[in-house]
């Protein structure tokens, strides 16, 4: 049986954290086990920002932040359900992970220009940007032959950087096609690719062990302390023997059955890593972890997209909301919140029940366009005009259209009517839409309350359905501020440790700010990487 002094499960942000950070810590022997054959998870996949309130690179921008402003933000968004122990460990601990990694390793992070919070005019938001990071690109060439087994986005280019996009310093400005071309052939990439190409390089720098294709089946212990992992693997059952072990197996989005038992409304499309299947969860409620946070998800409205020759890909629609001359109804044709808000916060509006119809009054929902949608800003793949692909539903009329999704009455022309006179006065006063710096950010890059209110008015018009779709659960087993995984009775089980999406969030129901999951697997991971190796030095 090999042995390692501390052992990670997973290998997305919150796991290559912990095996960079135990190693950077002292401890020689790590070791990375994946379940899939590729390396990342979800994290390879995604925008790679991560939200860290009072980072260093804010302070050499001069944007003001502090330890206050960060802890008062995050309560205004906790209604009561985020642990005060575990905020704190995540504002005060995040700055420091941040220099920790840019001192000891390979990850570097710069600011995402002028991205503000998620809930920007909330008590100790941020409106202005600097909380949330991402790396500079990083040449894939330095992985060696891991460089072509990291998962990857279908929705995303790997070639970009957020910065380069709309969200970031360059609204309106497209990244040039040679530029792109020719960090394609150089293997330059960005966003999440960036991340964990970085994380792994640490990894690899620092002869930390990784294997592929290891399922994490089961903790072995000798009376309620980790001694060893048991695995499947295409050669059969192996073991692995240590003394600490990292929970970084990602959510438990993609096992209905546990989605069904605890999340606390309907989650149709993850949008996540299929493995991950709350493999992690179940190894921890088989030791006696308490449980936190259950109910709760990365919420993201998606649509399903057809591309020829190949499957449906569910794709998040957040800026696709945010831009004028669309609007999302529900089957009685009405609107039902900002069609601009947070993704995150969304799922709230797909989670009301009507008491009387016993029904989810906003299941199904759809995002309603027009022609001129089309033309300036495109959908998904799509722009332009002349043949729409079969996922759009379309039509001449509003009528007609509201017939062809099944709408209720006149519901959608009155709608649309309501709606175009409003954005003729730049003022939506059913759900006050473009009035935080959230919703005009999002929009069409002006920055303007125009940004994201314009009317629907040039046939022919548009229906897509829109669903609940998460980037990944938050609910797992407990822990307290050193990432140590907590039995029932508020004990810790000796030699066991959660981080990222697996552990039981510390965000409650909130996403403070781009990165802001991410931002908590870094931390969360780091903290847990240095504690087992302090554990590991005392052994
Ligand atoms: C398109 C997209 C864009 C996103 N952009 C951002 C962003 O910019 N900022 C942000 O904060 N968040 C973003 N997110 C969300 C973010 O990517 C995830 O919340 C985050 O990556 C979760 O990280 P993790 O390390 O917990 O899990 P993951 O990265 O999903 O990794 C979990 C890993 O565990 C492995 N695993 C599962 N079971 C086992 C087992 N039994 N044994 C061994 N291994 C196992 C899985 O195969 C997987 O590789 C985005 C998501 C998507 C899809």
């Amino acid at each position: 049986m090999s042995e390692f002094e501390v052992v990670v499960l997973g290998s997305g942000a919150a796991a290559l954290a912990a095996a960079v950070s135990a190693s950077g810590h002292g401890v020689k022997k790590v070791g990375i086990f994946e379940k899939a054959s590729v390396l990342g998870g979800t994290s390879a996949m995604s925008g790679g920002m991560i939200w860290i309130p009072g980072n260093h690179h804010m302070e050499e921008n001069q944007i003001e932040d502090s330890r206050e402003e960060a802890l008062t933000y995050l309560d205004s968004l906790s209604h009561g359900r985020m642990r005060t122990d575990l905020v704190e460990a995540y504002v005060d601990i995040g700055p420091s992970m941040v220099k920790w990694f840019e001192e000891n390793t390979e990850v570097a992070f710069e600011i995402v220009e002028s991205f503000p919070d998620y809930h920007p005019e909330n008590p100790g938001g941020n409106q202005t940007g600097g909380r949330s990071l991402e790396c500079p690109l990083f040449p894939f060439g330095e992985l060696g032959e891991w460089a072509g087994r990291i998962s990857q986005s279908r929705q995303m280019s790997p070639y970009l950087l957020m910065n380069e996009t709309s969200l970031g310093r360059g609204p309106l400005i497209e990244t040039p096609k040679e530029v792109l071309k020719s960090r394609a052939e150089e293997n330059l990439r960005g966003c999440g690719q960036a991340l964990i190409g970085r994380l792994l390089k640490s990894c690899l720098d620092r002869n930390i062990h990784i294997e592929t294709d290891y399922q994490a089946e089961e903790l072995i212990m000798e009376n309620g302390t980790v001694l060893g992992v048991r695995f499947n693997t295409p050669s059969g059952v192996r073991e692995v023997s240590t003394s600490n072990v990292v929970i970084a197996t990602g959510g438990f989005e993609w096992n209905k059955n546990l989605v069904n038992s605890f999340v606390r409304g309907p989650l149709q499309r993850p949008v996540s890593i299929e493995t991950n299947t709350g493999d992690g969860l179940k190894m921890a409620m088989r030791v006696g972890a308490a449980l936190g946070n259950m109910q709760e998800a990365w919420w993201v409205p998606v649509i399903d997209i057809t591309a020829e020759g190949e499957n449906t890909i569910p794709w998040m629609v957040n800026r696709e909301r945010a831009n004028p001359r669309c609007i999302m109804v529900n089957r009685d044709g009405k609107r039902f919140a900002n069609e601009a808000a947070n993704y995150n916060a969304f799922g709230a509006a797909f989670h009301q029940l009507d008491p009387g119809t016993f029904e989810y009054s906003n299941i199904p929902a759809w995002m309603i366009f027009d022609q001129e949608y089309l033309v300036r800003y495109g959908l998904c793949r799509y722009r332009g005009e002349g043949r729409v692909p079969d996922w759009m539903t379309s039509a001449d009329t509003l009528a007609e259209l509201s017939e062809k999704i099944g709408c209720e009455g006149l519901g959608l022309e009155e709608t649309v009517a309501s709606w175009n006179a409003q954005v003729a006065d730049l003022d939506d006063n059913d759900f006050q839409r473009g009035k935080s710096v959230h919703d005009t950010h999002w929009g069409d890059g002006t920055r303007t309350t125009a940004a994201t209110l314009g009317p629907i008015d040039k046939p022919p018009y548009y229906a897509v359905e829109v669903r609940p779709g998460a980037l990944g659960t938050k609910g797992g087993p407990q822990t307290n501020a050193n990432a140590q995984v907590l039995d029932v009775d508020g004990n810790v089980i000796s030699g066991l440790y959660a981080a990222g999406n697996a552990m039981a969030s510390a965000m409650g129901m909130a996403y403070g700010g781009a990165g802001g999951t991410l931002g908590p697997c870094m931390v969360f991971g780091y903290i847990a990487g240095k504690h087992a190796a302090e554990e590991a030095r005392k052994k």
